[in-house]
């Protein structure tokens, strides 16, 4: 017997909410020996996503919410959540079902037997572009190589986290988030379980191209400084070439007197480092964006509004 709260990060959802809310009811009907208690996040939506839910928890008053002043994005959403919920555990789910809740049977299992994170891979993509899969397959081993602890490809944020887990995440209170690594970092008993990934049953996906570079960029800055190692070590290379090119024009000069030619050479050496510096100067700015975004310790959201019910007298943190 447990109380466990799952957890939907939604943002401009209107078109599935209820369905998903369905789905959730018939799946968790069949879990009796735990009490439920389904968790809105309204992440800034412009559309009827809140007025959905309300319209829900006037039916049912498992259902809450917790309403943020405007899209922080997913990843604070879902620590929004973590810090509103009193539950022995909790499940995060996608809202357009893309994730089958019928799995929470299964994790909820694993969870009695003792695991603390039990987190669904997905197996393969339905109704994915080849580009989508490639790149992130791509990524994930890039990041798999540069980063010092296991970084599970497709494994996304579907998982059931015990308390234990939950009290980690929330004291891991940095901006730049990205819960995958995080998943990790904190460690406990953990637990794969499979699955296959659904098309989107309704409504669009809320990530554009430039919001998956992001997420991207902030995976490896946020685990890695190799990147920043990397440029030394070029750096090194380079000028020990420089150096000995040195050494032979000098020697050149000194037995066959000097000459002016080698302006091309001159110009790839200049165009060559300049190229190099700036790189790596990017890089340098990548980390320090992140310490200036840390330094200012801000709230990671702001909350609108929250279901009492059940809560009475509990501040969700910040
Ligand atoms: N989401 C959110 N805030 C955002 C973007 C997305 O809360 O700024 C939620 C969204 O409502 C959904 C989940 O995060 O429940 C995953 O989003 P989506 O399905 O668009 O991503 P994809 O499955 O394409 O990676
Ligand atoms: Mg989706």
């Amino acid at each position: 017997m447990g109380k466990i709260t799952i957890l939907v990060p939604a943002y401009n959802e209107e078109a599935v909410i209820e369905k998903m809310y369905e789905r959730l009811n018939e799946v968790c009907a069949d879990l009796e020996r735990h009490t439920f208690e389904f968790l809105f996040v309204n992440d800034g939506s412009q559309d009827r996503t809140l007025q959905l839910v309300k319209q829900l928890k006037g039916e049912d008053d498992r259902v809450q919410y917790v309403d943020l002043s405007r899209n922080f994005g997913k990843e604070a959403a879902m620590i929004a959540g973590l810090d509103y919920t009193k539950g022995d555990a909790v499940i995060i789910i996608d809202a357009d079902l893309q994730q089958p809740p019928e799995l929470f049977g299964e994790m909820i299992h694993w969870w009695e037997e003792g695991y603390d994170d039990v987190y669904a891979v997905r197996k393969e993509r339905e109704g994915e572009s080849w580009l989508k899969k490639w790149t992130s397959r791509k990524y994930y081993h890039l990041l798999q190589k540069v980063s010092q602890q296991d970084v599970y490809p497709q494994v996304g944020d579907y998982r059931l986290l015990d308390k234990k887990c939950i009290d980690a995440l929330k004291q891991l209170r940095e901006r730049e988030r990205y819960t995958k690594g995080l998943y990790s970092w904190i460690g406990f008993k953990k637990k794969e379980i499979a699955y296959v990934a659904q098309p989107r049953v309704a409504g669009e996906t809320k990530w554009k191209f430039s919001g998956l570079m992001k997420l991207a960029i902030d995976g490896i800055t946020s685990y890695s400084t190799v990147p920043l190692k990397v440029w030394s070590i070029v750096g090194i290379i380079i000028s020990l070439f420089g150096f000995i090119v040195l050494a032979i024009e000098v020697i050149k000069t000194l037995i066959f007197g000097s000459n002016v030619a080698g302006y091309p050479s001159l110009f790839a050496g200049i165009f060559f480092l300049g190229g190099i510096q700036l790189i790596s100067l990017g890089i340098i700015g990548e980390y320090l964006g992140r310490v200036f975004i840390e330094t200012k310790e801000r709230p990671l959201y702001f909350i609108q509004e929250y279901s009492e019910s059940g809560h009475v007298g509990n501040e969700p943190g910040q």
